[in-house]
């Protein structure tokens, strides 16, 4: 099928975010020069980029209109954002219009943009394989700023060292520091624990991880699941979900060998279930008092640590001080900002042929990430396990 042009000139408006916590923006001023280059109209909602440092005035020197939302809301063709919107604002846009970001497959949200006539484009559906979707990974981008920022962020909580050290005041032996889950955001804490100085071990369950995280100069921790274990590695590179034994299993071997860590950094995901649990509070009580456990999975359904709350530092009875940080690439939201702006910026060169905004869906990649098509739903969506689920 030819793509289907929509519109003659597009107008691109950037939004600012309303979710608590959130800093980011789909546009920085790098990014809406090269739209403005390529000929679009950019409009920037006012006060889009405050959470990132990014003024205004910026913006408007890189060629934008800084505008209300109201008139973006009424002239974009195009609306970028992180987060989608809430679902009252959603509500009152226009037929015909597209709304791009890391829109979470909330079946709501898509009902709600099917109502209106939108269409409504996803970055988290994309198929990260391809190598031509790579420019538009924001799942990528975000976690590896995540991991980085992760064990930045455990070294500056541990009152030890990182590296060993020498001094005429003795020698300090390096943090053991254990990462739960090698994707990307693990990979990036295991890297930047390692440029820290600390002994890194790292952990996956699945098995091609182990060798990923051998080439970063860490150690495996092997928990042997037994050779006629079935493999725990799903499609596109993801793990599938542990039956109820199998996790039972995990979560025993891994709480043996937890107490010998000074930090654990957790990163552990199953696309649209709830996150594994893979540090109870037993494990975390066996640790020694100054200890750290970080969860980067920390979130409304739950988390990789027992009793981590989302955005909250707890310090527990036995001294171990357990972060709950989902949100960690927002907290970085400069760097975080400037790479999901240029994600963005390629999606538009995907969604965009000979000037105007045009869908292709027989584009391997925009079949899969556009989620609802001039109102009609493409992408069921997926309620996530609700809190009294599996586990
Ligand atoms: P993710 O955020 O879904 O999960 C993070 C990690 O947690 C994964 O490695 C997963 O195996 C692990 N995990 C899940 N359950 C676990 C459990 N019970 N115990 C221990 N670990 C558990 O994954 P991600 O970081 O988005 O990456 C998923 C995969 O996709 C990786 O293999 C990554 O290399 C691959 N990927 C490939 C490309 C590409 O080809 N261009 C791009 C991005 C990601």
């Amino acid at each position: 099928m030819p793509a289907e042009p929509m519109t003659a000139a597009v107008c691109i408006g950037v939004l600012k975010e309303g979710a608590p916590g959130e800093r980011r923006v789909a546009a920085v001023p790098e990014t809406v020069s090269r739209l403005r280059s390529s000929g679009h109209e950019v409009m920037v909602e006012r006060g889009a980029g405050a959470g990132s440092g990014i003024p205004d005035s910026a913006y408007a020197e890189s060629g934008a209109v800084v505008a209300d939302p109201r008139e973006i809301d009424e002239r974009a063709d195009l609306l970028l954002c992180v987060e989608a919107p809430e679902h009252a604002r959603v509500a009152g846009l226009r037929s015909g219009q597209t709304l791009a970001g890391m829109l979470r497959p909330d079946p709501d949200l898509f009902e709600v943009c099917a109502g209106r006539g939108l269409t409504a484009v996803s970055l988290l559906l994309l198929p990260r394989t391809l190598s031509r979707a790579q420019a538009l990974d924001a799942l990528t981008s975000q976690a590896n700023i995540a991991g980085y920022r992760a064990a930045v962020l455990a070294a500056a909580t541990y009152e030890r060292f990182f590296p060993m050290l020498t001094t005429a005041a003795g020698t300090s032996q390096p943090a053991r520091v254990l990462v739960l889950g090698a994707g990307v955001a693990g990979l990036s804490a295991i890297g930047t624990a390692r440029r820290l100085g600390a002994l890194v071990t790292g952990y996956d369950i699945r098995p091609e991880a182990a060798d990923e995280v051998r080439s970063m100069g860490a150690r495996f921790l092997d928990l042997d699941p037994g050779a006629d274990a079935p493999s725990a590695a799903a499609s596109g590179g993801y793990a599938r979900s542990l039956s109820e034994r199998e996790r039972d299993a995990q979560q025993a071997a891994l709480q043996q060998r937890i107490r010998e860590f000074d930090v654990i950094i957790t990163t552990a995901q199953v696309p649209g279930r709830r996150p594994p649990v893979l540090v109870t509070r037993d494990a975390l009580k066996a640790m020694r008092s100054g200890s750290v456990a970080v969860d980067l999975a920390a979130g409304p359904l739950g988390g990789n640590v027992e009793g981590s709350v989302p955005g909250r530092t707890v310090v527990l009875e036995g001294g171990i001080t357990v972060i709950g940080a989902g949100d960690l690439a927002s907290s970085m939201a400069a760097a975080a900002s400037g790479a999901y702006a240029r994600n963005i910026a390629a999606l538009v060169g995907v969604l965009v042929r000979d000037g105007a905004l045009a869908i292709d869906l027989d584009d391997e990649i925009q079949d899969a990430i556009v989620a609802v098509h001039r109102g009609a739903v493409r992408h069921a969506g997926a309620r996530h396990e609700t809190a009294g689920g599996a586990r």
